[in-house]
């Protein structure tokens, strides 16, 4: 049984996430998106809603599941019991930071290895930053998440969609 975990923060899912989600869910038994409760960071969508949002984008997708978590990844990976570990890589910029975290969980625990996929062309710029920039100043976001997304995002920047 090859079951995996796609960890991030999602906020939001971008078209580009979903697209590692679709692809890995093909390789994979089991894939669990694994959403990253981070104090740390500010995020725009609580970690409720952006776990429920996953779970609309992916529920026509048998093996696919979602869940929250915080804490080392490492750790929760045994209390679900996966031993791999999927990101993906978009520009040389990711490879660095992710070849360390990759290296660093592998010696946490050995038997868990880290699967990248590399972004399809047409995503290779996008990511949830560069979507809250773009919605910040009221640009398009068609290309960039699912369309059911569009107003739930402008709704927390308080602005109305214009032209689109
Ligand atoms: P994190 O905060 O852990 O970087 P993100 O939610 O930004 O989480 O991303 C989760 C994973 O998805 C990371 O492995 C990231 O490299 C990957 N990812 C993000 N955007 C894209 C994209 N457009 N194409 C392919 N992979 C992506």
């Amino acid at each position: 049984m090859k079951k995996a975990i796609y960890p991030g923060s999602f906020d939001p899912l971008t078209l580009g996430h979903l697209d590692i989600i679709r692809r890995s869910a093909k390789i994979m038994d089991e894939l669990v998106v694994g959403v990253l409760h981070n104090s740390a960071k500010n995020s725009l969508f609580s970690i409720d809603e952006r776990v429920s949002m996953i779970e609309e984008m992916t529920k026509d997708i048998p093996n696919v599941s979602v869940a929250s978590f915080d804490g080392l990844l490492v750790n929760y990976m045994k209390t679900i019991d996966a031993t791999i570990i999927i990101r993906g890589l978009r520009a040389v910029t990711d490879f660095e930071y992710e070849l360390q975290i990759a290296q660093t969980n592998h010696v946490e625990n050995p038997e868990v290895e880290t699967i990248f996929l590399t972004t399809s062309l047409q995503y290779s710029y996008l990511s949830s930053t560069i979507v809250k920039e773009f919605a910040s100043y009221g640009g398009d976001l068609t290309k960039f998440v699912p369309p059911e997304f569009i107003d739930r995002i402008y709704e927390k920047y308080q602005i109305e969609r214009n032209g689109f």
